[in-house]
Parts: structure tokens; C-alpha cells; sequence
């Protein structure tokens, strides 16, 4: 088990939906902002598909989600959100998709890619499939940490235009479970908390939804000597 990273410098967290990032890492991210780290968010996907609500069309919704993302980084104080407006549930790991976040990655420069694990595809404990959205991104987050935007002979038009090869130093998966890596967030949860009331199209803000994030949060803090945690798994890469 490792426990806080360093504060990085530069962090770039790729996502699959607006929200997504804050539900599993906000504390974290927040807890580098005040620090003084640069953070951007890729939100990969047009974020237009996730509503109930009989009266609500794509387009309305997309635009309401990209409103609630560019409020929530900024009381987390994420200074860049890019949106890459992928269609919502349909988001494939394919050379495009790999190309625009090594665009991102050779453009920002981060020693902190943050993302989603791709492997995790289920729970039968918690009755959960993990969105095929949130394990494209993961996985196309990966690919282009390694090799793509690190070895100057992919995609070579991009020197032309003064993108240049970079390498990550560390990786961070959200674990959804199993994690391996924890970071304290007892000093950001109630930004974090702050944060997820923002998503309002996607979340019943109520005293029951802040007793779930809560009692998660605890639970990983539990694990590893936190009041408060978040979950991850972690590579360095040499
Ligand atoms: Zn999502």
C-alpha cells in the first residue's frame, strides 16, 4: 500500500462523462490545486445520454453537463477543461480517440495522468457494470500515456505543429475496488461534496446522497489511517 503522493506539478485527468472524475477523485484533485498543481480535465464524451427525464433532449442536456463540469472545476480549482464531445455511450477505443488525449497529453505535459481503470467491468457484491464509456476512456487514457505520446514516431505530424513526445512519470486508476494507493482528502471532502451538488442533472443532493460519499470516503479512509480517503491504483512508470 502507498499512501499521498508528492504534490504534482502538472495533472491531467481523462474522463469519460462530466462528473465522473469529481465522484472518484475530487478530494485528491483539490487537495493538489490548493497546493499549487495545474490541473486539467479531458472529459472525453458530450456527456448527452445520462438523464430520466421525459422532456430532456440531447443537445439541452449536453450543454447543461459541460455547464455543471466548468462550475465544479472551478470551486475545485481546475483551471483547464477540455471536452473532446465523443458521442455519450458510444465511446470507442480507437486511433481518433487515442490521438486527441495524446494531443492533450504532449500539449499539457503532466507528471500526474489520472483516469479510470478499464479492467473493472463489474461488481456482483455491489450490483454494478461499469459504464463502457468509463473503461473506453480509461483505456485509450493508458494507451496514450504509453507508448503513444511518449515515443516521437506516433502520430509524427504533431511535431509539426510544436507537440513534442512526453513522458508521464505516474499513473493513477480509480480503483473501483482493490485499491492499492490512497490519498487524504480529509481536509477537501467538504469541496468535494461542494463539487458533486454542482452535477445537478445527476444528482439528488440530499442528507442520503452526502451520507453515501461520506461513509465511502471513510471506509477507504479506514483502510488507510484517513478520516477521509480516496482510492486508486498507482504506476510509476521508470
Ligand atoms: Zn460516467
Amino acid at each position: 500500500m502507498t499512501k499521498n503522493l508528492k504534490t504534482p506539478k502538472t495533472v491531467l485527468a481523462v474522463f469519460a462523462h462530466p462528473d465522473d472524475m469529481d465522484f472518484s477523485s475530487s478530494g485528491s484533485i483539490a487537495k493538489w490545486a490548493k497546493k499549487g498543481a495545474t490541473i486539467t480535465y479531458l472529459v472525453c464524451t458530450d456527456g448527452s445520454k445520462g438523464s430520466e427525464n421525459p422532456a430532456m433532449t440531447p443537445q439541452k442536456l449536453s450543454a447543461i453537463r459541460k455547464a455543471e463540469q466548468l462550475k465544479a472545476a472551478k470551486i475545485l480549482g481546475v483551471k483547464d477543461v477540455i471536452f473532446l464531445k465523443h458521442r455519450d455511450g458510444e465511446l470507442i477505443v480507437d486511433t481518433k480517440l487515442k490521438e486527441d488525449i495524446t494531443k492533450v497529453i504532449r500539449q499539457k505535459k503532466p507528471d500526474l495522468v489520472i483516469t479510470l481503470d478499464p479492467t473493472f467491468l463489474y461488481s456482483t457484491k455491489r450490483g454494478f457494470i461499469n459504464h463502457s464509456d468509463h473503461r473506453a476512456a480509461g483505456q485509450a487514457a493508458i494507451d496514450a500515456v504509453f507508448p503513444l505520446a511518449r515515443d516521437r514516431l506516433n502520430f509524427p505530424h504533431h511535431e509539426k505543429r510544436g507537440l513534442y513526445p512526453h513522458k508521464t512519470k505516474t499513473l493513477l486508476l480509480v480503483a473501483f475496488e482493490g485499491a492499492e494507493h490512497f490519498e487524504d482528502i480529509t481536509g477537501t471532502i467538504a469541496l468535494k461534496l461542494e463539487t458533486l451538488k454542482v452535477h445537478k442533472s445527476q444528482v439528488m443532493a440530499d442528507a442520503k446522497f452526502e451520507k453515501r460519499i461520506r461513509d465511502r470516503s471513510r471506509q477507504l479512509g479506514k483502510k488507510s489511517g484517513f478520516a477521509y480517503a480516496e482510492g486508486f491504483k498507482r504506476i510509476e512508470l521508470s
